[in-house]
């Protein structure tokens, strides 16, 4: 989704690891993919520009309907079912409470080594930029890295992940890697991921 924030660098990434990749900015772009990233950035502003090019209602039914997601950051805020904030008004399709900017101002911004089970060995760099919290997971949520706070950083439910910090920026692919096999899991009917679309 290239309406704001940092397209370019997941655009680079998924070309990093040879999966094609196209920018989304209208409705016919959007009825053309069969999975979508929504990037870090501002969410009050990727919210007001999918109200303003008309693609919240699609948008909603496509993700709704199964089509895989990833939001990372200010993508996790828009899929969020609540956040714990004024602003933006969410999408409400994944089931965590996040509230923005948790962690402090931009020059609070912080790395932290990551252990996460699905990519194996060594952690993983997070790179957290004015980042959300996410402050309660729903049922059938699973929690995939957790700061050492206990604090959950990466989710999964169903076809939907989400994590609060940015794999774009680091050079290292192996989240784009994972979301792409999640993305083909959840295209086999049968699959683990599919039946996680259902509270388990
Ligand atoms: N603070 C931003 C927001 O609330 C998110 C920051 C980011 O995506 N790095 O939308």
């Amino acid at each position: 989704m290239a309406l704001q924030g940092d397209v370019r660098e997941h655009l680079h990434a998924l070309a990093a690891i040879d999966e094609p990749a196209r920018p989304v900015r209208t409705a016919t772009q959007l009825e053309a993919v069969d999975a979508l990233i929504i990037p870090g950035g501002e969410s009050t502003t990727i919210i007001n520009l999918l109200h303003a090019f008309e693609l919240t209602d699609r948008l909603t039914e496509r993700l709704a309907g199964g089509m895989p997601v990833w939001g990372t950051c200010a993508g996790m805020i828009v899929l969020a079912q609540e956040v714990l904030d004024p602003r933006p008004e969410p999408l409400r399709l994944l089931d965590i409470s996040v509230r923005r900017n948790a962690y402090g101002r931009q020059v609070a911004s912080f790395e932290a080594h990551l252990d996460v089970e699905e990519l194996g060995a060594p952690p993983f760099c997070g790179v957290f930029i004015r980042a959300p919290a996410v402050e309660r997971v729903g049922l059938g949520v699973q929690v995939l890295a957790a700061l050492p706070d206990g604090r959950p950083v990466a989710v999964r439910r169903g076809s939907m992940l989400a994590t609060s910090f940015h794999p774009e920026l680091t050079g290292d692919h192996r989240f784009h890697r994972y979301f792409c096999a999640f993305r083909r899991d959840c295209e086999r009917p049968a699959s683990r991921a599919a039946q996680g679309g259902r509270a388990p």
